[in-house]
Order: structure tokens, then C-alpha cells, then sequence
């Protein structure tokens, strides 16, 4: 297949659907990783598409989702600061923190911009050396090389007013956690492409062999998805645990070599808490000492904080497949994409945005795969 239409082509979708009900014998629950697959899934109808002995539970690959909430704090309080300039990816602007968000930061007055990229948030600094420029620098393994190489140019040119706050996340140790939790459900998963496209899949060799669970690296098209699902399908019934690429056509065994050597000259594995679902060991991207000048919270001297959700959101259960947003008793009501209590009502990527968007109170059929 050659065009993006041919990934979407219903009549291909529903013979997939077919081969997985004819290769399940038992129910499997099976989780992706990442928020641009669930949008799929709830935009085409993916889940309702296949047979109701599967079950697609939504894992925690929502950058934006997982970003702590002590992070936004700081990023507010850096934005309220007079001689900085805080530059966000846009949908970050509207996560809440603990009691507000960078839109208010900005309405407050707060010198608060959005960019595409890092490299734009360096252009700025060097536009603005009487200014302290501060990059938010969140996401998954996919950011990570672009971060550290905005990074690692600032060491370069000796850019003084150039920093980041870091809350990087990486997939790998989740689903470690997640297989480790006595409440997991999940009996496969679908790795995301994106981030495999970085980092190769071989760092999930030791979670099938260690959990003896299947991972499919998959893609974010319907008939990706339905690949991804057959062929979990086939290794469970096979009583197999093995990792598959699905989505050859932009990931290979090694990732991204040049990427991953500049992630490792910037940063270093550390434990890294994600939002709703506490510490993970080793799951995050910390700045190594030699960068120590471009890390924002030793810069300002931004001290550790701790806070607590909004006890009403369960963003929690959602971000490990236990619950859905609809079981949620704030969906759709107290909290909407306009009004949101969590992260996942935010992001482009969140699962519950994605409910809201294409399954509020279950009315109308989603969008259908079309032929
Ligand atoms: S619907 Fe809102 S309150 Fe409920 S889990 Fe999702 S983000 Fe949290």
C-alpha cells in the first residue's frame, strides 16, 4: 500500500475484523500505548469493528496527559516571572495545574509563547539575550531528540538566557509497571510506531520475556490498528509472547541511531513521576551534570514540590486501562474540553478528549472507515 487512503479502506478493515473473530477462541484485553492511537480507534469506530471478545483498553502515551501537575506549577511560576519568556507547545497552555494554568499565566500578563519546536524557543533567546528564554520540554521518546539537540546547539553558541524544564517519559518502563501492578488487565499490547521509529524495539525484548506478553509495534491508521490487533490475536491463541513490527513501513529493529546518541549525550535515565499515576524507576530523561547550566529548575532554583490531583478525576485507572472516561462521573458533565478537571480532557491526544469528541453520551455512530 502506497497512499493514506488505502490505511483507512473499510473493505480491508472489516476482512481484518473478520480474521480476528475467526482467530478467537477466548476474550483478550489488549492495550495501545499511545493517545494518537486511541483517537483512532474512537474516530473509526475500531473498537466497535471488532469482535466483542476484544477488548482495546487505552494506556498512559498521552505526553500531555502525563506531564506532572508539579510541573505545570513550575512552568506557571517561571511564566509569572518578569524577566522570562516561557515557551510551551500549544496544547499545554490549557492543562490546569494545581490551581491554574499558562493561559491565566499569560492573561495575567506572563510573557508565555507557543512554538512547534525547540528550535523556535532557541531562535527566540538569541533574538532576546536581555530575556530568559525557557523551553517546556515534555514527551515521550519522540521529543526527546529534538530537546536535547536545542540543547546541546545552546552549549554550542554559549547561549546564556537559554533553558528547559524537562519532564521527559519514557514507554518502556510503563508497561513494565503497569504488567507489574496486581490490578493489570492487559494481556498484549501495541507498542506505539512513533516513538519505535527513535528508539527500535529491541528494548521490549525483555518485557515479553519477562511478563510473557505479546507486543506488536503498530501504526495509527485503521488497518494499522487491525493488523496490530490479528496479530496479537494470533500469538495469544498461540500461546506466544513475542515482539512483531507491524508498522514496517517506518520502523526497523535499531530506531533511529544519530537521534538516540544525541538523546544519550544530553540526558540520563532517572525516576520520573507521571501525572495520575506516581514514580516510575527509571522511566523519565533528566539533563546529564554537563547541562547542568540549561536546566531551568536548577537555574531559578525551583524547589521540589508535591501536589495532589482533583480527587474527582480518575485519570489514574484511565492512563492504566482499568477505567474508561466514560466511567468517569465527571465526563462530559463537570468536566469538558472547555472546562477540563484533568489532563486527559486537554490534550489532542487524551483518551477522555477522545470520548468526548466521538462518543459523548454514546449519541451518533463514530465516523466510519470508508471504502
Ligand atoms: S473525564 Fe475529566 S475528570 Fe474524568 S478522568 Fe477524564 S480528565 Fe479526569
Amino acid at each position: 500500500m502506497k497512499f493514506i487512503d488505502e490505511y483507512r479502506d473499510e473493505r480491508i478493515v472489516r476482512g481484518l475484523a473478520t480474521q480476528i473473530a475467526n482467530a478467537c477462541t477466548r476474550r483478550w484485553v489488549l492495550m495501545e500505548i499511545c493517545g494518537g492511537q486511541t483517537h483512532t480507534i474512537m474516530r473509526y469506530g475500531i473498537d466497535e469493528i471488532l469482535p466483542s471478545n476484544v477488548e482495546l483498553v487505552h494506556g498512559p502515551g498521552c505526553p500531555v496527559c502525563v506531564t506532572p501537575l508539579e510541573t505545570i506549577d513550575k512552568a506557571i511560576e517561571l511564566a509569572s516571572r518578569h524577566d522570562v519568556t516561557l515557551v510551551s507547545y500549544g496544547d499545554m497552555l490549557r492543562v490546569p495545574g494545581s490551581h491554574s494554568d499558562l493561559f491565566q499565566a499569560k492573561a495575567g500578563g506572563g510573557d508565555v509563547r507557543i512554538a512547534y519546536s525547540p528550535m523556535e524557543a532557541l531562535k527566540i533567546a538569541r533574538r532576546h539575550p536581555d530575556r530568559q528564554i525557557v523551553f517546556l520540554a515534555i514527551g515521550f521518546e519522540t521529543t526527546a531528540p529534538a530537546n536535547a539537540m536545542a540543547i546541546w546547539q545552546a552549549k554550542r553558541e554559549g547561549l546564556k538566557n537559554f533553558s528547559v524544564l524537562v519532564s521527559h517519559v519514557l514507554v518502556p518502563p510503563a508497561i513494565r509497571a503497569l504488567m507489574a501492578s496486581p490490578e493489570n488487565r492487559v494481556q498484549g499490547f501495541i507498542a506505539p510506531g512513533h516513538v519505535c521509529a527513535v528508539m527500535g524495539y529491541e528494548e521490549y525484548e525483555s518485557l515479553v520475556q519477562d511478563f510473557e506478553i505479546p507486543i506488536v509495534v503498530g501504526g495509527f491508521e485503521p488497518v494499522d490498528l487491525m493488523e496490530a490487533v490479528l496479530m496479537l490475536a494470533k500469538q495469544l491463541e498461540a500461546g506466544q509472547a513475542q515482539v512483531e513490527n507491524q508498522y514496517v513501513r517506518s520502523v526497523n529493529y535499531e530506531g533511529n541511531l544519530p537521534a538516540q546518541r544525541v538523546v544519550r549525550e544530553v540526558f540520563e535515565i532517572a525516576d520520573q513521576k507521571w501525572r495520575g499515576i506516581g514514580s516510575i524507576p527509571k522511566s523519565g530523561l533528566r539533563l546529564r551534570p554537563e547541562y547542568a547550566a540549561y536546566d531551568a529548575s536548577q537555574v531559578f532554583g525551583l524547589e521540589d514540590i508535591s501536589v495532589e490531583e482533583p480527587a474527582q478525576c480518575i485519570s489514574a485507572q484511565v492512563l492504566r486501562g482499568l477505567k474508561k472516561p466514560t466511567d468517569c462521573p465527571a465526563f462530559a458533565m463537570r468536566c469538558t474540553p472547555e472546562n477540563p478537571l484533568g489532563a486527559p480532557m486537554v490534550s489532542s491526544e487524551g483518551a477522555c478528549a477522545a470520548y468526548y469528541r466521538y462518543r459523548r453520551h454514546m449519541v451518533g455512530p463514530a465516523e466510519s472507515v470508508h471504502g
